[in-house]
């Protein structure tokens, strides 16, 4: 598993919005780190920095290891990503959804198939690679999708509010296999949410933001049981 590391990143919109006040953030190999805060305070910006979606204010560098990605757009990090609302292909099926890299980066048929095998039986989806994923639950498409982000091998697994459109009862049962499968792969990962519960139930450490600033960070003890 690869380190991350943010070098004095801020973020600046075009229209001067001050979205992030230059930050220092470093994500250990493996770790699962929550970016948790209210809406508008920075997470998603902080999150798009990592995947490569937007790039930090001069001066800033986002490093992999020892490479420095800054300049690197997202398919050239190494990044899977699984978004709030699926972004999902919807009139593709389940297998086609997941083999969806595989085929543009040619790996060959069979391959992708044995692929796409252990990807379903990872997010307990077994038997459903045929179906077509509109007639699929929240939770199934959620799966799908973090099935299709980790199918390309990502070095880095990134979360912007994977639960948030959940029922209650899917969301517990999604974020207990999330759980287990981001402790078993051993995989760096980033976790935006703006719900505490999550954020103590799924981080090794969580950062608090507050206004575009990292106002705490600790591991959810360090956070919440202070004496
Ligand atoms: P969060 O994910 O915590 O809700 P964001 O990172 O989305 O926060 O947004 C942080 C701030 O940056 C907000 O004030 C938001 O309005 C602003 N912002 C986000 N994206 C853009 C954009 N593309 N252009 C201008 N301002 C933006
Ligand atoms: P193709 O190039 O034929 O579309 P892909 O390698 O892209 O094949 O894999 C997606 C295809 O495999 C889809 O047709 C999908 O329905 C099918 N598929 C998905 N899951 C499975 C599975 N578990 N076993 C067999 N075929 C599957």
């Amino acid at each position: 598993a690869v380190s991350i590391q943010l070098q004095h990143c801020g973020k600046t919109y075009p229209n001067g919005a001050q979205a992030l006040q230059p930050l220092n953030l470093e994500i250990a190999p493996g770790e699962t780190l929550v970016l948790l805060g209210p809406s508008g305070c920075g997470k998603t910006t902080t999150l798009r920095m990592i995947a490569g979606l937007e790039f930090p204010d001069a001066g800033g560098r986002v490093m992999f290891g020892d490479e420095d990605v800054t300049a690197l757009p997202i398919e050239k990090r190494g990044v899977g990503m699984v978004f709030q609302n699926y972004a999902l292909f919807p009139n593709m099926t389940v297998g086609e959804n997941i083999a969806y890299g595989l085929k543009i980066r040619k790996v060959a048929p069979a391959e992708r198939l044995q692929r796409i095998e252990t990807l379903l039986e990872m997010v307990h989806l077994q038997g459903l690679g045929h179906r077509r994923v509109d007639q699929l639950s929240g939770g199934q498409k959620q799966r799908v999708a973090l099935a299709r982000a980790l199918a390309v091998e990502p070095r880095v697994l990134l979360l912007d509010e994977p639960l948030t459109a959940l029922d209650a009862k899917l969301r517990e049962a999604v974020r207990a296999d999330l759980n287990r499968l981001l402790r078993k792969l051993g995989i760096t990962a980033i976790y935006v949410t703006h719900d505490q519960g999550e954020a103590m139930a799924l981080g090794d450490r969580i950062v608090v933001m507050e206004r575009g600033k990292i106002a705490q960070i600790g591991t959810p003890q360090e956070i919440y049981f202070q004496p």
